[in-house]
């Protein structure tokens, strides 16, 4: 088993994984961009002695985890949530990435690829015999596809980007109460060891502060969205009236933005999110377009 982290986990930067058993090998998602991806398949090739990606699993639609998906062997079966593999198939961005973030990633050669085989609550896959068991929480929470590849024999949780450790949490395109719900869900695993969607490895001793801090995060945007809302904020004018306090020195802080619409969006009766509009107050927020290293 190998987990992949690509530091320092920002805007477009995940973690994926590999997880080897019999004469083959299952992968858990990949990156963003073509030179990345390839930067991590010859890892996986070198981890597993060249073993055969048998499957691939994507933990949510986004592009950092999915978009190098057709770099994979064409016989490579790639699994995914029905939501996810909906979602991916109507992605814009990578058909070409609109400037929000700077630089402006170059995906270089990849193409879209969805999953074959979906998902709606659960899914038990195999390398050799060893047991990978694909969970989705149950509502949306980081979006309405999410994915989790617990390990039960090893006690590894691949949480995919339920969990970003040490930067700013993202559920524009999911749901802050299913967000919350999220955290005790995974803690139920119990996980020895969890690789988060984003920044560095957890173990049993660090989850329960990061579950916690997610969780008073996601209450903070609540708090926030409700006392704007009264207030007659915009998400933008609630972003800038709020104090992200403990949570000031995470990545990406601007996420407060994307994460208040959704916010105000549920608040309202829920309904599709204006993608654009909640980039453009994003990139106000921030001065400008939000910076990567992609
Ligand atoms: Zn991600």
């Amino acid at each position: 088993m190998l987990a992949w982290v690509q530091p320092d986990g920002s805007w477009w930067l995940n973690n994926a994984g590999v997880v080897t058993g019999g004469d083959g090998c299952i992968v858990i998602d990949t990156c963003a961009t073509e030179q990345r991806t390839r930067r991590f398949l010859d890892a996986v090739g070198t981890a597993t002695g060249d073993a055969p990606i048998r499957m691939a699993v994507n933990t949510h639609q986004h592009g950092d985890h999915s978009y190098g998906n057709s770099l994979l062997p064409d016989a490579t079966v790639i699994i995914g949530h029905e939501a996810m593999r909906d979602g991916l198939l109507v992605d814009p961005i990578i058909d070409g990435c609109p400037p929000v973030w700077t630089p402006v990633p170059d995906w270089g050669g990849v193409t879209r690829r969805v999953p074959a085989i979906t998902l709606r609550s659960e899914l038990t896959v195999f390398a050799g015999d060893r047991r990978v068991e694909l969970r989705h929480p149950g509502s949306p929470a980081h979006t309405t596809g999410d994915v989790v590849a617990w390990l039960p024999e090893e006690r590894v949780l691949f949480s995919g980007d339920l969990i970003f450790h040490g930067l700013t949490p993202l559920v524009f395109m999911g749901s802050l109460e299913g967000a919350l719900r999220s955290l005790d869900w995974m803690a139920a695993f119990e996980p020895a060891h969890v690789v988060p969607g984003h920044g560095p490895l957890l173990d049993a001793a660090t989850l329960p502060d990061v579950l916690g801090a997610h969780e008073r995060y996601y209450r903070l945007i609540l708090d926030t969205a409700e006392s704007g809302r009264r207030a007659g904020l915009s998400p933008l004018e609630a972003a800038r009236a709020c104090d992200l306090g403990e949570f000031a020195g995470w990545a990406d802080s601007e996420r407060l933005v994307l994460n208040l619409h959704r916010a105000y969006l549920d608040a309202a009766g829920g309904g599709e999110l204006d993608l654009l509009q909640a980039f453009v107050d994003a990139m106000a927020y921030n001065g400008g377009p939000l910076p990567t290293s992609v």
